[in-house]
């Protein structure tokens, strides 16, 4: 099998041929056919995130072991499966929920992985997609994906999940609810997408770039704001007419967050979920008085991912134009995304690859 894999933290993606393994006795082995580049995979690559004040999260810290093989929105066929797997048919299509918890504690248990403390994922904590094959470790990890545009739905393992599972986190929504979707690259998208699944009308794209704020607006955003060009939350105020209900923010940056206190209304709620980095200073006083939560979300599980499986089979959830690159650009996808260069998402074709 061949994988593009990190040898050195920060260092460009190797090659790496190796011989394909057998699939355990619960173990899935899935042939590859598509997987996704992620924002997350450039900073996984640099091997930390920021978090602020000069502090960091370093994935070596975690127990991650290099050469790590990166991507964690992987699609294929099952190939072989090991003596104790039930319910995966040898040839048919599925999604692989990257998001493995350790399988004993009681998130696990529930199917709530994506909250184990010990999570060992995917392209990020043991081999990930960027390669011809990837070994499952439990079939309950697979979603039947079977008829679906493989290409396209690839991105359902991370953007999607993640962007359905932070849009879930709004709670209660009226129809006359300003929403704003802060931050409009490969899962900002999928946000809109998911509100516009939902048939909800009245959302805020907000970005910096106004070719991906034209992408937003293809995906449903009523309405849009360029953050660089009218900065604050005036513009966000006057179009809600004096406030948003929720906000989520796929940046997860100072500027993006800090827009929260002032532009939501009292009960209003920010999602955070992008990794971009940094720290928020948050008046307390403001906090308690307007009684705005902040709340965090990362990724899904695949109870989700089998949720927006049904959505696209349902013709209402319309996935994102991607644009199919091969396994072996994946170093340069990755230059790409860190230099802003991609409008939605590059999805790499791991088959052609295998030969
Ligand atoms: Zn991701
Ligand atoms: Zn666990």
């Amino acid at each position: 099998m061949n994988s593009y894999d990190i040898a050195e933290w920060g260092q460009p993606l190797q090659h790496r041929l190796r011989h394909t393994p057998e699939p355990g006795p619960d173990e899935v082995l899935v042939k590859l056919s598509y997987c996704g580049v992620c924002h997350s995979d450039v900073h996984i690559r640099e091997g930390f995130f920021d978090l602020g004040g000069g502090n960091q999260l370093r994935l070596s810290d975690r127990g991650t072991k290099l050469p790590l093989t990166l991507g964690h929105e992987p699609i294929g066929v099952a190939q072989a499966v090991g003596s104790a797997v039930s319910g995966v048919e040898i040839g048919r299509t599925y999604l692989v929920n990257p998001w493995i918890g350790c399988g004993q504690c009681r998130f696990c248990k529930a199917e709530r992985d994506n909250l184990c403390n010990n999570m060992r994922a995917l392209g990020l904590a043991s081999a990930g997609g960027f390669a011809t094959h990837l070994l499952v470790p439990h079939a309950r990890y697979l979603v039947d994906a079977d008829g679906l545009d493989a290409a396209s739905s690839a991105v359902l393992a991370c953007s999607g999940v993640t962007a359905y599972s932070a849009v879930q986190k709004f709670g209660r929504l009226d129809a006359d609810d300003w929403v704003a979707v802060l931050g409009c690259g490969g899962v900002g998208l999928m946000g809109l997408s998911v509100l516009a699944a939902m048939g909800h009308k009245r959302v805020i794209a907000c970005d910096i770039d106004d070719t991906k704020l034209q992408a937003a607006q293809q995906v449903g955003a009523a309405a849009v704001v360029n953050l660089k060009t009218t900065p604050g939350p005036a513009e966000l105020l006057k179009i809600s007419g004096g406030g948003l209900a929720h906000m989520v923010d796929f940046v997860g940056a100072p500027a993006t967050s800090q827009l929260a206190i002032p532009a939501l209304l009292k009960g209003g709620q920010l999602v955070v979920v992008g990794l971009f980095g940094g720290a928020l200073p948050v008046p307390l006083p403001a906090l308690a008085m307007r009684e705005v939560s902040l709340r965090g979300s990362a990724v899904g599980n695949t109870a989700q991912i089998r949720e927006l499986v049904q959505l696209v089979r349902d013709g209402k959830l319309k996935l994102p134009a991607v644009q199919v690159r091969p396994l072996a650009q994946a170093e340069e996808a990755l230059r790409d995304l860190e230099a802003g260069r991609i409008i939605g998402r590059v999805v790499l074709d791991t088959a052609e690859a295998a030969g």
